[in-house]
Order: structure tokens, then C-alpha cells, then sequence
């Protein structure tokens, strides 16, 4: 990759409740005042939508645009592995009649190198551990963020630890975290007990924190959204929609969203969506009442946003607010009849990625989205990463839930010959 010559630091660290600032060299990722930090660019030094030209053939999807999310990094430092440029797919006719809309789009996130947008973020932050020198990086997960960590980790030749609740982590993201070589740390309660643990440990020498309340992160999946208006042809959609656990992708979201009006590169600011399951939903009741109130047990069989004690609800809160969104939140019975719509269309996701079509059937049916704007959905995570459950919904085994879509297997004796 052909990096050009920035001026040596154009961005820092900003606090985003006081907006005090720290120089990059700052490995902490609270202000004193408690709040969560973002990396913020002065783009009053550089002309970063005329740089973007001299990056357009850059093989990573996030690295195309290093001028929006990371200008002042040396190549030498850049960790790659082919994540972003993932597929924009319009919907198919099965999806818009059970939407009740007709003009969605899916943006697959699954198609990353890991099978989850977690590489986007990952990508940057593992970058900066090779900056800083860091020997260990480590996270605490409901699976996708183990197992990109522990890829990308390798990769750089970085060792990984990874620390996850004990019998809540589907099994292909297991496997990947142990097959990519991290060390692999289980703990008896939920994502929200093992992150309590991982804050603990982040003040070791040496160590590197990789969970979503490091910035580097954020600016990594910003590419989310820049590259799906650049599919659009920097034409803004009227919605996007998203699932929201730990709340890094929507406060990533608004981020790009507002630095893409600031930069001129939209005109029309989407309306952002974040979609909570029934069983965990801490942020939605945020949303509504303007107090946070964690959920001490979550629970939904969307098991990467079975979270009750979100970090980034503030950052995810402002970046509703900025773009005239809203959150809402579905049942686990939608999520999967959503979910059974999604893979039959060819598609294909893994559960918490169909909450954004459960949540545009239920916003289209409620009339807040009008059945003709342009939507777009993302699909978090591959299809493969939760086969089990695909298994027990189509056997119509999972408790309390109706295979609406149910494709059972057969005997051969049903086959007609
Ligand atoms: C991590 C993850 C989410 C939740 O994203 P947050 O940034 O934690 O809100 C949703 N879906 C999938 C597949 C994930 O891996
Ligand atoms: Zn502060």
C-alpha cells in the first residue's frame, strides 16, 4: 500500500463528555471525568476528501480510507487482512414482501475475513498495538471479538487472550478463538461479568485492551458506513439499521455519519437505528426514559448482543440523537423467523443480524419507515458462525419459540420418484 506523506499528528484523543484532549501516545481510554474517549482528526490540516482519491485501489475495505480514520500511521505498522469491501445486496422479492417495504438493502458484514465486522475495527486496533510495541492484546466477548482478535493477533505475530462467559458463546466463534491461537479464558455469568474482568486487567504493562471502549476500534468500523455510501454513490439512504449490544457499531455509525456531512461527502443525513432484543434492552429503555438502568440478566438467543450493561451507551445515545434515530427492540421469535427469511433468501446471517429486518417489519408496520424509503440493514456476522441454532429452529427444538419457516429434513421414502 502506498502511504502518503500527512503531516506528522493531525488527530488526538477526545474526551466526549468534556472534550478535554490527549495526545495518541496516551494508552487510556477514560477521561478523568469518566468519560469514554474518541479519536478525533483536525481536518483543518489535511484535505481528507481529496486524499481519499489516492486510496481507492487499496485492497482493505477500512485501509481505503486511512485518510478518515488514521492518516498519521506508518505503513510499517498497518496490520491487513482483506476485511471491508463487503457485498451490498439488494433484497430479494421474498424479503420485501415480508418487510412490507421495497427498497432494502443488505450490507454483509459476514463476508469479512473472520465472518464478523469486529475484523473492521480490529484491523485499526491491531495496528496500534504494533505502534505502540505491545506484546499482548486481550478482549472480553460474546465470541466475534475472540475470534478476530485472536486472527488478527496471530497474524501480526501479537500473542491474545480472550476471556468469555462460560456456555454462552456459540460454537464456530469458539472454535475460532481457540483454532487462531488465543488463550482462552472462560467465566461463569454473562459478556457483562467477563468485560468487568478485562477492565480490571487493563492497567497491565504490556497489555492491550481490544473491546469497542478502545477508540481505535470506532474508527475501524466507521468504515462500515463510509463504504455503503460509497456503494450508494455517497447517495444517503433514508434509514440504516443495526443491531446493538455493546453499542461500539452505533456509536461508530453516528461518528462516520457526522463526519461525513462535516466533510461534504453527504448531503442527507440517514436516520440511525439501533435494534436491542427483547431480553436485553438496557438501551432502548435508556432511549426512552433518559435514565440507564443496566439489565442484570439478559437474555436472548441472539447471543452477540446478549449484553445488559452496554460501555458505549452515551456515545451510542448521541449518535441517535444526531441523526434523528431511534432505538426499539424485538422478540427472539422475530429475530429468528427474521433470521429464517434472511437464509432462505440466500443470504444469510447469524441471529443478531436479523434483528434489523425484524425491526424494519415492525417499523414499517407501525409507520415510522414508509414502505418505499431506502433502507439499509446490516448483517453483522456469516451465517456459519451459529449452525446450531439454524439445526434446533428448523427441527422446531428451540423452547419457546414457533418454526414459523421451518425446512425440516426428510426421510427419503418423502421424496417422490
Ligand atoms: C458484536 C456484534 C454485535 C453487536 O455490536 P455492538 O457494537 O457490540 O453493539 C452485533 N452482531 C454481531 C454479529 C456481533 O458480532
Ligand atoms: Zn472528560
Amino acid at each position: 500500500m502506498k502511504v502518503r506523506k500527512f503531516l506528522p499528528e493531525v488527530s488526538n484523543f477526545e474526551c466526549t463528555v468534556c472534550s478535554r484532549n490527549f495526545p495518541l501516545s496516551s494508552v487510556q481510554f477514560r477521561c478523568s471525568c469518566g468519560g469514554l474517549l474518541d479519536v478525533v482528526h483536525d481536518w483543518s490540516l489535511y484535505s481528507p476528501k481529496y486524499e481519499l482519491n489516492a486510496f481507492k485501489n487499496v485492497t482493505s475495505g477500512v485501509w481505503r480510507y486511512k485518510p478518515l480514520i488514521y492518516p498519521e500511521i506508518a505503513e510499517k505498522f498497518i496490520v491487513m487482512r482483506g476485511e471491508g469491501r463487503t457485498s451490498l445486496y439488494e433484497a430479494t422479492d421474498n424479503v420485501h414482501t415480508y418487510a412490507g417495504c421495497s427498497d432494502l438493502y443488505f450490507k454483509h458484514e459476514g463476508e469479512n475475513p473472520t465472518g464478523s465486522f469486529k475484523d473492521r475495527g480490529m484491523a485499526v486496533g491491531i495496528s496500534e498495538a504494533k505502534r505502540l510495541g505491545i506484546e499482548t492484546v486481550f478482549c472480553a466477548s460474546t465470541g466475534n471479538t475472540s475470534a478476530s482478535l485472536a486472527s488478527y493477533a496471530s497474524y501480526a505475530g501479537l500473542k491474545s487472550i480472550v476471556i468469555i462467559p462460560e456456555g454462552k458463546v456459540a460454537y464456530g466463534k469458539l472454535a475460532q478463538a481457540m483454532a487462531y491461537g488465543a488463550e482462552v479464558y472462560t467465566v461463569k455469568g454473562t459478556f457483562d461479568t467477563s468485560l468487568q474482568i478485562v477492565l480490571k486487567l487493563s492497567t497491565r504493562e504490556g497489555w492491550y485492551l481490544m473491546n469497542s471502549i478502545n477508540p481505535w476500534r470506532i474508527e475501524g468500523q466507521k468504515t462500515i458506513i463510509f463504504e455503503l455510501l460509497e456503494n450508494l454513490e455517497w447517495h444517503s439512504p433514508d434509514w440504516i439499521v443495526t443491531p446493538a449490544g455493546n453499542l461500539g457499531n452505533t456509536s461508530a455509525f453516528g461518528k462516520a455519519l457526522k463526519e461525513a456531512i462535516e466533510l461534504e461527502l453527504i448531503n442527507d443525513l440517514p436516520k440511525l437505528v439501533a435494534v436491542q432484543a427483547n431480553g436485553a434492552k438496557p438501551f432502548v429503555e435508556y432511549w426512552k426514559t433518559g435514565v440507564f438502568n443496566q439489565e442484570p440478566n439478559p437474555q436472548t438467543l441472539a447471543s452477540a448482543i446478549n449484553i445488559g450493561n452496554p460501555v458505549s451507551y452515551q456515545k451510542a445515545f448521541s449518535a441517535l440523537q444526531y441523526s434523528n434515530g431511534l432505538a426499539i427492540n424485538v422478540s427472539d421469535q422475530a429475530i429468528l423467523d427474521a433470521k429464517a427469511i434472511i437464509d432462505s433468501s440466500g443470504i444469510g446471517c447469524e441471529p443478531a443480524s436479523a434483528t434489523t429486518l425484524a425491526g424494519i417489519k415492525k417499523m414499517v408496520e407501525d409507520g415510522t419507515i414508509l414502505p418505499s424509503e431506502k433502507i439499509v440493514a446490516i448483517l453483522t456476522g456469516n451465517l456459519l458462525k451459529d449452525p446450531q441454532i439454524i439445526i434446533d429452529y428448523h427441527q422446531n427444538q428451540l423452547n419457546n419459540i414457533e418454526a414459523n419457516f421451518a425446512n425440516e429434513i426428510q426421510p427419503i421414502e418423502n421424496l417422490e420418484m
